[in-house]
């Protein structure tokens, strides 16, 4: 669907047949809020907001300037987590580690997806927790998720709060250079700044959480990123400095960029 037709769907609460069936007949109220969403959009502000919805996986989320708006790349990151867990036989519940929530949309999706999955969601800001909590009450899967508010990186200093190691480790972290922020598109900057921020080089949160991961996954555990555009051979070197990973591999996205880091955790871990 194009711009007009998904805010007239949400205004008028139809499927977009609907609105070519017949003559369109809206409200004075409903030609209002046409008319304020239009004039919002024309201020820059994106579609997803102002919509206040977005689709991840078939699966509808709530959002707001709160949170990262969930982009169809990261729907890879999620499938490649699927693939990848339903390969594990043991009969136990599956352990995940949901690095940079935001909305919710890969811990929620992989409740949905996994029944076995039990997840910890962590995120810096309290208002995306808010946000991805209500999200996954909607789709009836907040009790296999745990939410904690704290900066990943502290968190990863620390003991793995949740006792057993865990069999996925999973993010999105934010992956701009610091001094790109200003010149991204005019909606992305609507977004929230510490979901985007990556740092001097863009590689900040890539460098924590392969140096202290290893602690919180199981042998053979499986740590799944997605990454910008050409940060591939940076961070491939990161985890070759690393010796506590094997079987580094990248996956292209529909465009053919390297998209999602995978690599697993070696069996034995010494002097760690
Ligand atoms: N997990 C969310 C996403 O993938 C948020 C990521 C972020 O804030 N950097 O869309």
């Amino acid at each position: 669907m194009n711009e007009t037709e998904l805010i007239l769907t949400s205004i008028l609460n139809c499927p977009r047949v609907d609105l070519y069936a017949r003559e369109l007949d809206l409200s004075m109220e409903q030609k209002d809020r046409y008319d304020r969403m239009l004039q919002r959009r024309a201020n820059g502000e994106p579609l997803q907001y102002i919509l206040g919805q977005c689709d991840f996986m078939g699966i509808q989320l709530d959002v707001d300037a709160r949170v990262l708006i969930p982009r169809p790349e990261t729907e890879l990151l999620v499938e490649l987590a699927i693939r990848e867990l339903k390969t594990l036989r043991f009969g136990r519940p599956l352990r995940i580690l949901d690095l940079g929530t935001g909305s919710g949309n890969v811990a929620i999706a992989l409740a949905q997806f996994i029944d076995r999955a039990r997840i910890t969601s962590v995120d810096i800001s309290s208002e995306a927790i808010e946000v991805a909590r209500r999200n996954a009450a909607v789709h009836d899967v907040e009790h296999r998720i745990h939410f904690i508010r704290e900066d990943m990186v502290h968190l990863l200093q620390h003991d793995n709060p949740d006792g057993p190691p865990y069999d996925l480790i999973i993010s999105n972290p934010p992956y701009i250079k610091t001094s790109h922020l200003a010149s991204l598109p005019r909606d992305v900057q609507r977004e929230p700044v510490i979901a985007l921020d990556g740092g001097e080089d863009g590689l900040y949160f890539y460098r924590q959480i392969i140096e202290k991961g290893p602690r919180f996954l199981e042998r053979r555990g499986l740590l799944l990123m997605e990454i910008g555009d050409g940060q591939g051979p940076a961070i491939e070197e990161i985890f070759h400095k690393n010796k506590y990973y094997s079987n580094v591999r990248f996956e292209k996205d529909y465009t053919n960029i390297d998209r999602i880091v995978a690599a697993y955790r070696k069996d034995v871990l010494w002097g760690i």
